[in-house]
């Protein structure tokens, strides 16, 4: 595993002195989200596509640290838009090391060489660059000749100046599970710390709703992506999700494991729903109804997701909450989960090209049509 022990032991003491008070349902990551412009437009982004009065909005730091003392939570990952468009990104960042906050810094890395000397490189800041795979499945993905080449250097310099430094990639239908290997090598031998990933979840809002994945078919992409791994590969993420995406365990959504503050409030019920917002993180874990919400609820908008937002807390509060769940998360950090069948699967056809749309598999937007039965 890649995550720093310093890192491993603050959410450690965390969820047990959780666990110890009796709470069930509590917050390990905050996802801050300063601003919901971007200089990129990404067909599967759902946040870029406010109107532009919305997209001229922003938290000012001090609304930023109200927000984190209120939650809490040991971890504030920061996505947009694009934080480092925001004019105060770094006295926000500066604001929450001083609160000993474990910070992702989530960039699109098109500014990042430029910006970096205005950060100092600390435990508690982690720059998260937005990298979707190799440089045509990257391009293809964020809609930008010459992202991937610009993200890369962005993320070259900042390990040369001794940043912690993460990829973070989501995948869509289409995606190839061999190019994907290839990425995890070279993103490792850029010298980063460890590999986030995802797959999409289907916004109502992204351009292209033709990307999206069902949760059968996340499982088999992800079995073929994660097993018989290279022990060079190194993933910034809890092992027990990853073996969620392959399926070799399920988990219920605990959104509120990853709250989600923005220019609107506390967003119901997470990162990537809009049912309303509530004005204080009190009366969001106090007035959600929560049952209304993952796979179990029957709710349609849950039916295809396995997002990390959603699932990830649940796996760390798992790993970190029983000597069962510790165990299999160490075993998980060591395990190159040998699977003949997954090589099987790599050796099918390969998608034609990054994400051609004949490729893709046609998601429709009608309520029935969003169950888990969809492959
Ligand atoms: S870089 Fe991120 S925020 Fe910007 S358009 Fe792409 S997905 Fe959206
Ligand atoms: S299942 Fe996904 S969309 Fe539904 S509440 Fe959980 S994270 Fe949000």
């Amino acid at each position: 595993m890649a995550v720093p022990i310093s890192q491993m032991y603050t959410v450690a003491t965390y969820v047990l002195k959780k666990r110890l008070a009796g709470n069930k349902r509590y917050p390990l990551v905050l996802m801050l989200e300063p601003l919901f412009r971007c200089n990129l437009a990404c067909a599967g982004c759902g946040k870029v596509q406010y109107p532009p009065h919305v997209l001229k909005r922003m938290l000012t730091p001090e609304e930023c640290f109200a927000a984190v003392e209120e939650c809490g939570a040991p971890m504030v990952s920061i996505p947009g838009g694009e934080p480092l468009l925001h004019p105060q990104i770094v006295e926000i960042v500066n604001g929450l090391i001083a609160r000993k906050k474990y910070i992702y810094l989530c960039t699109n890395a098109l500014e990042l060489k430029r910006r970096l000397p205005e950060f100092k490189p600390s435990k508690y800041l982690t720059f998260s660059v937005h990298l979707d795979g190799q440089r045509d499945h990257h391009d293809f993905s964020v809609c930008r000749e010459g992202g991937y080449d610009l993200a890369v250097e962005g993320i070259k310099e900042a390990v040369r100046r001794g940043f912690r430094v993460t990829t973070n990639a989501t995948f869509f239908d289409g995606t190839d599970p061999n190019s994907v290997r290839a990425f995890f090598d070279e993103v490792m031998d850029m010298g980063v710390e460890g590999v986030v990933l995802s797959p999409g979840y289907s916004y109502e809002k992204a351009p292209d709703q033709n990307r999206f994945l069902g949760r059968a078919r996340v499982r088999r992409l992800f079995r073929a992506i994660l097993s018989n791994r290279k022990r060079s590969w190194k993933f910034n993420m809890s092992p027990l999700f990853l073996e969620f995406l392959m399926g070799r365990r399920n988990y219920d959504c605990t959104p509120w494991g990853s709250p989600a503050y923005n220019i609107f409030g506390w967003q119901r019920p997470c990162y990537l729903l809009q049912d309303g917002y509530a004005e204080t993180f009190k009366d969001l874990m106090e007035t959600t109804e929560w049952e209304q919400y993952g796979v179990g609820s029957g709710n349609p908008k849950c039916a295809n997701c396995m997002v990390s937002c959603g699932y990830e807390p649940s796996a760390v509060m798992d790993g970190f909450g029983s000597l069962r769940g510790f165990w299999a998360m160490v075993r998980g950090s060591f395990s190159l989960y040998r699977d003949r069948h997954a090589l099987d699967l790599l050796n099918e056809p390969a998608p034609q090209g990054p994400g051609r749309r004949s490729d893709l598999v046609n998601i429709e937007r009608s309520e029935k049509e969003f169950e888990e039965t969809r492959r």
